[in-house]
C-alpha cells in the first residue's frame, strides 16, 4: 500500500447500516480519518437473523404492486425504519416526503429495479445529512448501457464530470442509470461494485469495504473452529479462493479496483480495530506464505475414461472436449494418465444430459472403459508462496494421510499457485481441518 494515502473510498454493507447505532459506528470510522472522503452506502441490512432486509423488503413490495395487492403496509414498515434512524440521529430529514415519491410510484408503472434501488438512495441521504458530506445520485455517474450491463467508459467521464471539485461525498451503491435516467442495478451485494468503480474513478488510493467481519478467514468457519483472518492476499488468489465458494466481495468489485492497482481492504465495522484483510496485487515479502486460504465445494462428478494406446492417439483430448462443449458444459478439472483421462464436472449441471453426453463420448472415442463417479468434493489449497516453498505439497499429503482421508484426485498447475484435492463428498470437511492444523 502507498505510504501517503490521502483519498480512500469506503464501502458500508447493509449489516454496517442496519440501524442508528451502526450508522453512529460507520460515521465515527469515516471522522477517524481526514483521507476517508467518499462513502458508498448499501441499504440498511439485518439487525438481527429474524429481521429483514430493506431491499428485499422494496422487492416485496414491487411485487405486491404489480400483483394488484395492497402495498402500503410494507411501505409502512420501510418508512418506520428510515424514520427511527433518522430520529435517533437527529438529523433533519423528508423521509415522508421521500416515501410518498415512491408511493406515486408504485401507483403507476412501476420499475423493479427503481424500487430496489430506493434503499440505497435513502440510506445515502441519511448519511450525507448526517455526516454534512454532499450526496451525489449514482444515478448520474453509474452508466448502464440499455441491455442492463456497466457502460464503463461513459461512468468513468460521468464519474470524473460529476465529482470534479467534491471532496467530501456520499454515494448510494447498487444503482445507476441509463442516459435517458432509467434506473438499472448490478446484482445483488452490487454496492461492492459501485465502491470499486467509484475508486477507480476518483483514482482513491485505497478501497476500504467495512462490513461485518475482520476480513477473509483463511477457511470456511463452518468447518474450522476460529480460522485464522488472512492479513493480505492477492487478486489472483482471491479468484481461487472466490471460485471455491470463499468470498466476502462482490466478483465484479474485484476488477476495477485491480485494474488501476488499488488496494481493497476488507474491514469490520464492529471491530474497527481488527486490521481486516488487504487484496493487492503485490503481497509484502513478509506476508508471502506457501498456503493463504482453503476452500472447497461438494457435488462433483468424474467421468472416468480409459484407452489403451490413447496416449498416441492424436486428438482424442479434443473429441472428449468437444462433447462437453456441444452440450454446454464446462469442465473444472482434467487430471489424465497415459491411458486414461478423467473429467470433472459439476454434477447438477451434467445431471440434465448425463447420459447423452455418455453416448456422444463413446461414439467420438470409443473407450475402453467409461463410468462415472458420483459424489466427490474439491478442496482447493491456494498460496502464491507454494512456488518457493519445497514441501508444500508432501506436507498436504501426509496431514490428509494421517487423517485417514484417501485422495480421489490431486492437481497442482505449474503456475504453482494451488493444489487441487478431490475427496469423497463424506471426507470434506475432515480434509479441510487436517489441512488447516498442518499449517495453522
Ligand atoms: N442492497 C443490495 C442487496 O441487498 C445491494 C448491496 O447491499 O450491496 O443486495
Amino acid at each position: 500500500m502507498k505510504a501517503n494515502i490521502s483519498s480512500i473510498v469506503l464501502k458500508f454493507g447493509g449489516s454496517s447500516l442496519s440501524c442508528a447505532e451502526q450508522f453512529k459506528k460507520a460515521a465515527d470510522i469515516i471522522h477517524a480519518d481526514s483521507a476517508r472522503r467518499y462513502i458508498v452506502v448499501s441499504a440498511p441490512g439485518k439487525r438481527d437473523d429474524a429481521d429483514v432486509k430493506i431491499t428485499d423488503m422494496l422487492y416485496a413490495c414491487y411485487d405486491r404492486a404489480v400483483n394488484g395487492g395492497d402495498f402500503s403496509e410494507l411501505l409502512g414498515q420501510i418508512r418506520e425504519r428510515f424514520a427511527g434512524i433518522a430520529c435517533e440521529l437527529d438529523i433533519d430529514f423528508d423521509i415522508h416526503g421521500e416515501l410518498e415519491t415512491i408511493r406515486r410510484h408504485l401507483l403507476g408503472k412501476p420499475s423493479r429495479e427503481y424500487m430496489a434501488s430506493r434503499g440505497e438512495y435513502l440510506s445515502a441521504r441519511l448519511m450525507s445529512a448526517y455526516l454534512g458530506f454532499r450526496f451525489i445520485d449514482a444515478a448520474r455517474c453509474i452508466i448502464f448501457r440499455p441491455d442492463g450491463v456497466l457502460d464503463k467508459d461513459a461512468t468513468y467521464v460521468a464519474i470524473a464530470r460529476v465529482m470534479r471539485g467534491v471532496d467530501h461525498a456520499v454515494v448510494p451503491g447498487f444503482y445507476g442509470a441509463q442516459t435517458d435516467g432509467t434506473v438499472r442495478t448490478f446484482s445483488r451485494g452490487g454496492s461492492d461494485v459501485t465502491g470499486a468503480i467509484l475508486a477507480r474513478g476518483m483514482d482513491a488510493d485505497l478501497y476500504e469495504n467495512w462490513t461485518d467481519v475482520s476480513g477473509m478467514m483463511t477457511a470456511d468457519p463452518r468447518v474450522v473452529d476460529n480460522p485464522k483472518p488472512i492479513d493480505y492476499i492477492s487478486y489472483t488468489e482471491l479468484r481461487e479462493l472466490a471460485y471455491m465458494g470463499a468470498s466476502v466481495l462482490h466478483e465484479d468489485a474485484v476488477f476495477p479496483a485491480r485494474n488501476a492497482g488499488i488496494p481493497i481492504n476488507i474491514r469490520n465495522t464492529n471491530r474497527p480495530d481488527d486490521p481486516g484483510t488487504v487484496i493487492t496485487q503485490d503481497i509484502p515479502a513478509g506476508a508471502l506464505r506457501p498456503v493463504t486460504g482453503i476452500a472447497g465445494c461438494r457435488g462433483f462428478s468424474s467421468i472416468l475414461i480409459e484407452k489403451t494406446m490413447m496416449n498416441a492417439e492424436i486428438g482424442f483430448g479434443r473429441k472428449v472436449l468437444q462433447v462437453l462443449e456441444d452440450h454446454g458444459l464446462s469442465f473444472e478439472h482434467l487430471p489424465s494418465g497415459i491411458d486414461t483421462m478423467s473429467v470433472l464436472l459439476d454434477t447438477a449441471a451434467l445431471s440434465s444430459c448425463r447420459e447423452q453426453v455418455l453416448e456422444s463420448i463413446r461414439a467420438a472415442v470409443s473407450p475402453d472403459t467409461l463410468c462415472v463417479e458420483d459424489g466427490l468434493a474439491i478442496i482447493a489449497v491456494v498460496g502464491r508462496g507454494m512456488v518457493c516453498t519445497k514441501g508444500t505439497a508432501a506436507r498436504i499429503i501426509s496431514a490428509v494421510a494421517n487423517a485417514d482421508v484417501n485422495i480421489r484426485m490431486l492437481d497442482q498447475g505449474s503456475s504453482e499457485l494451488n493444489i487441487i484435492l478431490g475427496v469423497a463428498e463424506c471426507d470434506y470437511e475432515t480434509t479441510i481441518r487436517a489441512i488447516y492444523n498442518e499449517f495453522n
